[in-house]
């Protein structure tokens, strides 16, 4: 007789196996099956933690390599083992996966591993290792994530012409790196390469990197990239590539039209996006909707158009963000447990772990004036930080967006030192509803690179202290 579960999760990334996990904490009997080998999906095992790891290293090799004389600190000749770099991030992966399988059999969260079908609403057949097995579900949840979206034409081999995992798992330094997109997945691993000592060219579509990012970000993290070595090529689209004996070589035209020209490098990488994993799980069969793009579009209760049938994640629509994915799971579980929990999507922060950093929450510019919402700018550079300036961190600034009238915080926008570390409590206020007196009348504690934050804030109100 099939085993029968609550709720069977397809997908044991960060959406899937957060959801298991609070399921079992409230009570329910929980499933979370993948075809992969670890848990944690591509967030653990190939996305943000190997990417945050390989970058953690190849800054501190970059530091020993230029940035310690300015304090004082002379080290010998600073050589590279990338084995060593490559090992301790396998290392890392391999803890926090393990972490996750402990999670499971702490919270009796059953782990089932194979390729996951949907067999018929409540009906789930899970096949792998030449076993199938079919098991019953009181609730189904879809949350088998993305994939690297193709560039047409161009094929990948993950050696020469790479993915992001490919890039995640290179063996040698490429003397020559193209990234092809300048989102932030690109400008991750490109940083990382160029660190380590490729040359990295930055090819971007349109006319700036991160383009779904306040306008005044891209261009401000594009100069300070370019003077690290790093080199763009925007409004530029690759239309070929041959991979040869000197290395693979694209074609690349302006996106308006034009002259083509050529660029060889030794590994390109291609990074243009990301797109739902949705077509392997027989979705169509069993009548679940999924848009052109293939999300599958969703209720407030992350309900799909077929009872008994949800999905949350990569796999909807929304940022493709691990901490998206986890807000998702834990909303919709609760809510099949009768509880009322929503996710405040305006308050989900986006970092780029870029050096310097960007992060941001809420609204851009551009989006607020689309809203026709009036709004005042508070802005305050690193330079004039104290702890900046100790740390010898001083790029970038703190952009605070509160509305004209109610004074609400309704964006924050950081280039600079730990952005990312910042931005929480620029989340915090946005879901608190905070106004950006709130934050300046906050006591922030000397000296912190949060200072930056509070003057922001003061200077919405035109009345910052150290500018
Ligand atoms: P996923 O993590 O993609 O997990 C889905 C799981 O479902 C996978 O393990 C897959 O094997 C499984 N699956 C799919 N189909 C089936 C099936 N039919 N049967 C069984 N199992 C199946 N996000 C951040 O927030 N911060 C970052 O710093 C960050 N860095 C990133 C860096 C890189 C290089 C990449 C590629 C991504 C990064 N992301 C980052 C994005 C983040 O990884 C995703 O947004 C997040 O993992 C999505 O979570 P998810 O649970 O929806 O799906």
């Amino acid at each position: 007789m099939a085993e029968r579960y609550d709720v069977a999760i397809i997908g044991a990334g960060p959406g899937g196996y957060v959801a298991a996990i609070r399921a079992a904490q409230l009570g329910m009997r929980a499933a979370c099956i993948d075809k992969r080998a670890s848990l944690g999906g591509t967030c653990l095992n190939i996305g943000c933690i190997p990417s945050k790891a390989l970058l953690q290293s190849s800054e501190k090799f970059a530091e020993a390599k230029k940035g310690l004389a300015e304090h004082g600190v002379i080290v010998g000749d600073v050589t590279l083992d990338l084995a060593a770099m490559q090992a301790r991030k396998g290392k890392v992966v391999e803890t926090l996966t393990k972490g996750v399988e402990f999670l499971f059999r702490k919270n009796k969260v059953d782990w089932l591993k194979g390729s996951a079908r949907i067999a018929a609403p409540g009906r789930v057949t899970i096949t792998g290792d030449g076993n199938a097995q079919e098991i019953e579900a009181g609730a189904i949840v879809i949350a088998t994530g993305s994939e690297p979206t193709p560039l047409p034409g161009i094929a990948i081999d993950e050696q020469r012409i790479v993915t992001s995992t490919g890039a995640l798992a290179l063996d040698h330094v490429p003397e020559r790196l193209a990234v092809i997109g300048g989102g932030y997945i690109g400008l991750e691993l490109g940083s990382v390469w160029s660190r380590l000592g490729a040359q990295v060219t930055v090819i971007e579509f349109l006319d700036r990197i991160l383009p779904n990012m306040d306008r005044e970000l891209g261009p401000a993290l594009q100069r300070l990239l370019s003077r690290g070595g790093i080199k763009f090529k925007l409004s530029t689209k690759v239309v070929g590539a041959q991979p040869g004996n000197d290395g693979v070589s694209l074609t690349l035209e302006p996106a308006k039209g034009g002259e083509r020209e050529s660029l060889v490098s030794d590994v390109v990488l291609v990074a243009i996006g990301r797109r739902p994993l949705t077509d392997e799980i027989g979705l169509d069969e069993a009548g679940v909707k999924r848009d052109g793009g293939g999300r599958i579009p969703v209720d407030e209760n992350f309900a799909t158009n077929i009872a008994g049938i949800y999905a949350i994640g990569d796999a909807i629509a929304g940022p493709m963000l691990a901490h998206k994915a986890e807000e998702e799971g834990i909303a919709l579980v609760e809510r099949l447990a009768g509880q009322k929990t929503a996710v405040e999507y305006d308050a989900i922060p986006s970092v780029v772990y870029t050096w310097p950093e960007i992060a941001a929450v809420g609204k851009t510019e551009d989006e607020l004036r689309a809203e026709g919402v009036e709004y005042r700018v508070g802005k305050f550079p690193f330079t004039a930080n104290p702890r900046a300036r100790t740390n010898g961190d001083t790029d970038g600034f703190v952009k605070i967006l509160a509305e004209t009238g109610t004074d609400r915080v309704r964006g924050v926008h950081i280039i600079g030192p730990d952005a990312g570390t910042l931005i929480a409590e620029a989340a915090l206020a946005l879901e608190f509803g905070a106004s950006a007196e709130d934050i300046a009348r906050t006591c922030h504690a000397h000296p912190t690179l949060e200072e930056a934050v509070k003057e922001a804030a003061l200077a919405v109100d035109g009345r910052a202290i150290h500018i």
